[in-house]
C-alpha cells in the first residue's frame, strides 16, 4: 500500500484547497511546501513589526452569501468553510485612468455602464450586448483558444474603451503578451466587472491559519521547509516523490501546483520549456506614509489601474521596467474597515525578469532604487505627491518572486499555454493552479477543488 493516496506540492491557495477536498472525503492526504509557511504566491511576512502581505490587492469574484451559485461561495461550500463566518469588505471603488479618459467601476455593474455611457455614448448599447455576451459563454469547457480582442473587436469599435475594459483583466489574470484567451478573458471580466473586488476582514495570515485548520481537522498532514526534489515513477505513471532530504514517499496519486515547467522537471515530463515559461512578471512597491499624508488625488479609490501612452500594451518591456502603465492600490480603502496609520499602497509595473536575474546584487539594489523613482514619478502624477516621509518601502522584482515561489521567470501567471484538465502524459500525476487556469486566489483554490473533484474523487 502506498503511503499516501495524495500527494500534493506546494502548499500556496490551490494546494491548501486541493488537500481539504481531498482529505474531507477520507483520502490520506499529504501537502508538501518548500517554505517555512504556506501560501505561495499570497503570502505575508513581518517587517518593523506589522504584517505585509506578499500579494493581496483584493479578492475578486465577491458574491454576499445568499447568491447560492456564485463562484465564492461554491467554492465555500465545496471546504466546508463557513461563507456567514467569513468577514468581507467590498472595495469603495475602483478607476482605470486613460490619458483623457478614466472610468469607475465598483461591485454594482451599473456604476461602469454609466461611465461608459458618459465617456463613450456612442458605443454604451454595444457594451450592453457585450456583457450579454460574456454573461452567455461558458468559459469552463476546455475549447480551443479564441482570442479576447477579436472576440471585443465584433462588438466595440473603439480601440481605447477596449484597451480600457482590457487592463485591469490582464495585469490581474493574462499570462499571455498582448492578447487574452476568450474563456480566460469572460472568467476575469466576470470576477472583476460583473463580481468585484473585496477583502476578508483579517489579514492573509488568518486566512491561510483558517485554511490550515481545516486540513489539518480532516486528517490531512502538512510538512513545512519540505522541498520534492523529483517525481519518481516509472512508465505512464509516478509512484510518489524524493525529497532533497533524500527521503522517498509513495503516493497513489500526485497533484503538483508548481506549474507547468516546474513539474516537468521534476517528473522528466519532456517539455519545450520556452513556449510554457510566460513572459509577464511584476515589480511591486509597497509604501507606508503617515495618513496624513495618503494621497490627495484619487485617495478614496481602492484600485486605480493606469495607463500613460495612447495604446497600452501589455508585454515584457524592453528596459528593467515599464513605469507606463500599472496598477496603485490602496488596500486599506474598503467599506468598513478603520483607517489604519501609516496608511499603506501598492504599485506594479510590469518588469523584465531576465534583466532583473542578470544584474549583479549591486547593481539589483541600485536598479530598484532608480526604476523605484522612475515608477513614483509617474504614479504623483496620477494621485499626488505620497513620499513624503515615508515611513517604510520595500519592493519585490520578477526575481523575488521566481525564488519565493519557484515559478519560471518569476512569471505571476505562470504558462501562457494552461493544460485545462489537469492532465499530464503520467496517469496519475495532475496539475493544478495557476497553469491549470483559473487565475488570483478564488481561482487558484476553484482550481484546486475542481481537479480534485474531476481525477481524485471519481467514485465519490
Ligand atoms: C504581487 C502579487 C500580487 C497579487 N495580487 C493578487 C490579488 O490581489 N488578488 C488575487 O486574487 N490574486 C493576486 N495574486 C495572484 C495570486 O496570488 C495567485 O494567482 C495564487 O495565489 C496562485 O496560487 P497557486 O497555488 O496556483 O500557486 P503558488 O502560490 O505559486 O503556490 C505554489 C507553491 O508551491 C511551492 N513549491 C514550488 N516548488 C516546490 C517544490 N519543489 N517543493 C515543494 N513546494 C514547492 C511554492 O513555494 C508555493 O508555495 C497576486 C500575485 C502576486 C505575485
Amino acid at each position: 500500500m502506498a503511503d499516501y493516496h495524495l500527494v500534493i506540492i506546494g502548499a500556496g491557495l490551490s494546494g491548501l484547497a486541493a488537500g481539504i477536498r481531498a482529505a474531507r472525503f477520507g483520502r490520506r492526504v499529504l501537502l508538501l511546501e518548500q517554505h517555512w509557511q504556506p501560501g505561495g504566491l499570497n503570502s505575508f511576512y513581518f517587517r518593523q513589526g506589522r504584517l505585509l502581505e506578499t500579494g493581496l490587492h483584493a479578492m475578486t469574484n465577491f458574491a454576499p452569501p445568499r447568491v447560492k451559485h456564485a463562484p465564492l461561495n461554491r467554492l465555500f461550500r465545496q471546504l466546508k468553510l463557513s461563507r456567514q463566518e467569513f468577514q468581507t469588505h467590498e472595495q469603495i471603488g475602483s478607476e482605470v485612468v486613460f490619458p483623457g479618459k478614466s472610468l469607475r467601476f465598483s461591485n454594482d455593474p451599473a456604476l461602469l455602464t454609466a461611465e461608459i455611457a458618459r465617456e463613450f455614448p456612442a458605443v454604451v448599447d454595444d457594451f450592453g450586448r457585450l456583457v450579454e455576451a460574456v454573461k452567455a459563454y461558458d468559459p469552463f469547457t476546455p475549447a480551443p483558444r479564441r482570442s479576447a480582442r477579436e472576440f471585443l473587436g465584433r462588438f466595440l469599435q473603439s480601440p481605447v474603451l477596449t484597451d480600457m475594459l482590457l487592463l485591469p483583466l490582464m495585469v490581474y489574470g493574462n499570462a499571455e503578451e498582448e492578447d487574452m484567451d476568450l474563456g480566460q478573458f469572460v472568467i476575469m471580466f466576470r470576477a472583476i466587472f460583473l463580481e468585484g473586488f473585496f477583502r476578508p476582514q483579517a489579514t492573509i495570515k488568518e486566512f491561510l491559519d483558517l485554511l490550515v485548520a481545516r486540513f489539518e481537522e480532516y486528517g490531512g498532514e502538512l510538512r513545512l521547509r519540505t522541498p520534492v526534489l523529483k517525481i519518481v515513477g516509472a512508465g505512464d505513471r509516478v509512484s510518489g516523490v524524493r525529497l532533497a532530504s533524500g527521503e522517498e514517499i509513495s503516493a497513489e496519486a500526485v497533484l503538483s501546483t508548481i506549474g507547468i515547467p516546474g513539474t516537468a522537471e521534476l517528473s522528466g515530463w519532456p517539455l519545450d520549456r520556452s513556449a510554457y515559461c510566460g513572459r509577464m512578471s511584476f515589480m511591486e512597491t509597497i509604501t507606508l506614509v503617515p495618513l496624513r499624508y495618503r494621497p490627495v488625488l484619487r485617495g478614496e479609490r481602492t484600485i486605480i489601474f493606469f495607463n500613460t501612452r495612447a495604446k497600452f500594451s501589455y508585454r515584457r518591456p524592453q528596459q528593467a521596467l515599464d513605469p507606463s502603465w500599472g496598477v496603485i492600490c490602496f488596500p486599506g480603502n474598503f467599506q468598513g474597515l478603520p483607517q489604519l496609520d501609516p496608511f499603506q499602497l501598492r504599485v506594479t509595473n510590469a518588469a523584465n525578469y531576465e534583466l532583473w536575474k542578470a544584474a549583479s546584487q549591486e547593481e539589483y539594489l541600485r536598479m530598484k532604487e532608480e526604476w523605484g523613482a522612475q515608477s513614483a514619478d509617474q504614479v504623483r502624477k496620477i494621485i499626488g505627491n505620497y513620499q513624503q516621509n515615508i515611513v517604510y518601502e520595500d519592493r519585490f522584482t520578477p526575481v523575488t518572486i521566481e525564488r519565493f515561489t519557484a515559478k519560471a521567470w518569476g512569471a505571476v501567471y505562470g504558462s501562457p499555454i494552461k493544460q485545462k484538465d489537469g492532465r499530464t502524459p503520467f496517469a496519475n500525476l495532475f496539475i493544478a493552479g495557476t497553469d491549470q487556469g483559473y487565475l488570483g486566489i478564488v481561482g487558484a483554490m476553484l482550481s484546486g477543488v475542481t481537479i480534485v473533484n474531476q481525477h481524485l474523487l471519481q467514485h465519490e
